[in-house]
């Protein structure tokens, strides 16, 4: 049996997120938005939505982050980590 989770990380290794991921990195010029580093980047959804796929937010959703400022900016503002480390946004081995 497939959990909620396993989905999720299915999903966030499908070309379509990676794809949407770069995008968003290139229009960030490949790097973070914050302190402006390329390296370690990540994605970072601003808001989340039930029921929608990773990809099918739109750009004013996405940001480019770094490692270190993403892991900031959730503890700063406490947002919604719990779902983002569910859709593997979040953390050491994030993927979005
Ligand atoms: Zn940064
Ligand atoms: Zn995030």
């Amino acid at each position: 049996m497939v959990t909620r989770k396993e989905l999720y990380y299915e999903t966030l290794k499908d070309p379509l997120w990676r794809q949407r991921r770069d995008d968003v990195m290139y229009r960030d010029a490949y790097s973070c938005t914050t302190c402006g580093t390329t390296k370690h980047l990540q994605v970072h959804h601003q808001y989340y939505e039930d029921n929608k796929l990773p990809w099918e937010y739109p750009d004013d959703c996405l940001v480019t982050l770094c490692e270190t400022c993403h892991g900031l900016l959730h503890e700063k503002n406490d947002m919604r980590k719990d779902i983002e480390m569910e859709r593997g946004c979040y953390g050491k081995n994030a993927v979005a």
